[in-house]
């Protein structure tokens, strides 16, 4: 499957200078101190991750963040090679080794993992830098406080041994979304007291972090040395609660379009798309948008989900196909080919990323991280 430098059906704009000045704004909002850990996983939230993580990395970010091994091995092998890329979510039999020759900032949140980096840091002659991840409250991965003791004594050992060096200490938030939740001044309170043992039992790390985007922009004493904004960089709001992405200051990178198939004039009382959820209320005319679930367009926004042609607000009729969707054109006639916008900064009057997290009922980060592998990423910006 290959689609020309204009694709036709339906392409992603991505706009590389909407990044790097999120990444600035970010940086202008923290101390000079603090670093930025662009976090670039899930290829940069459906964004694009090597070429996300070359502009944040020129608007400034300092480290590259992963989910995954596989993800940050493969920012190296771009030829990403003189950055520090931390990758957080290990799976027993993951390539450790490859990670110590890679030089990756692995994270260990348990006996297991410690057990395996150290076995491949033995096999392979080098040092592994390994950062330590506490659970101070989210409940997902992560080491609990009662056992945080034996996991820093048993690192300490291995750093003795020149197996693997404490590179940072670390943990992230459940609702630094929702300000002035409690659970966040618990959670600083128990990652104070995690790094306060760990450093009187002699861990010296590079590095302790905890916030996420929304932590970044609404939390100063949790920025300690580095903040890992996702979500912000990509000029998203991490959630309503803090506003819009113009409210924060940021802008959109992922504008996602496609070029209307068909345009018909349909009587009234016609059903629309499978199941028919839909039925014209008059003669009218209908739209066909070459996207569909797919592509990552929610089937849970059928029939609510907005879209801008030829500068007018129409709406999803029916359901959300695999493929395509129907929009109810209320009788604009606009010519086939003409853009359909599903969302983007906003500029122009079309929805944005997070009027399709309301219509189908989830997050932002999952509307813009779910557009497939079949739409096609044009930079702009480069
Ligand atoms: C995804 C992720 C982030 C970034 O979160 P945002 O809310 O997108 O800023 C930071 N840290 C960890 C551990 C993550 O998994």
């Amino acid at each position: 499957m290959t689609e020309t430098a204009q694709p036709r059906r339906a392409r992603a704009e991505i706009d590389l200078g909407a990044l790097r000045a999120n990444v600035r704004t970010l940086r202008a909002r923290i101390a000079p101190h603090v670093r930025i850990m662009a976090v670039v996983k899930a290829d940069a939230y459906g964004h694009g991750a090597v070429r996300c993580a070359r502009a944040a990395l020129d608007a400034g970010a300092d480290w590259l963040g992963t989910a995954t091994p596989h993800e940050a091995l493969a920012l190296r092998a771009a030829g990403i090679v003189d950055v520090p890329v931390m990758c957080w979510l290990w799976t027993p039999g993951d390539p450790w080794d490859q990670g110590i020759e890679a030089g990756l900032d692995m994270s260990v949140s348990g006996l297991w993992a410690l057990e395996e980096v150290v076995a491949a840091a033995r096999a392979t002659g080098g040092t592994a830098r390994i950062q330590l991840k506490a659970d101070t409250g989210l409940g997902r991965n992560g080491c609990q406080p009662a056992d945080w003791p034996e996991l820093v004594d048993r690192a300490l050992a291995a750093e003795a041994e020149g197996l693997v060096k404490v590179t940072g200490l670390w943990s992230h938030f459940a609702c630094a979304d929702e300000p002035h939740h409690p659970s966040i001044a618990a959670q600083l309170d128990v990652f104070r007291s995690m790094i306060d043992h760990a450093e009187k039992a002699g861990i010296d790390p590079e590095v302790r972090h905890i916030a996420n985007s929304p932590a970044t922009l609404t939390l100063p004493e949790a920025h300690f040395d580095l903040v890992r904004p996702g979500i912000a960089m990509y000029g998203v709001s991490p959630s309503p609660e803090l506003g819009t992405s113009a409210d924060l200051g940021l802008r959109p990178v992922m504008s996602l379009k496609a070029s209307v198939a068909l345009v018909k004039r349909v009587p009234a009382g016609h059903g629309v798309s499978y199941g028919h959820h839909y039925v014209t209320g008059t003669d009218t005319t209908l739209g066909l948008v070459p996207l569909g679930y797919a592509d990552g367009v929610p089937r849970h926004a059928s029939g609510r989900g907005p879209v801008l042609i030829d500068g007018h607000r129409r709406t999803v009729a029916g359901r959300v196909a695999m493929d395509q969707f129907v929009v109810d054109l209320d009788g604009l006639t606009p010519e086939p080919g003409t853009e359909a916008v599903l969302f983007g900064p906003g500029d122009e009057g079309e929805p944005t990323a997070e009027d399709w997290a309301v219509a189908a009922d989830t997050i932002a980060y999952e509307i813009v991280t779910r557009i497939g592998a079949r739409v096609p990423r044009v930079y702009l910006g480069g």
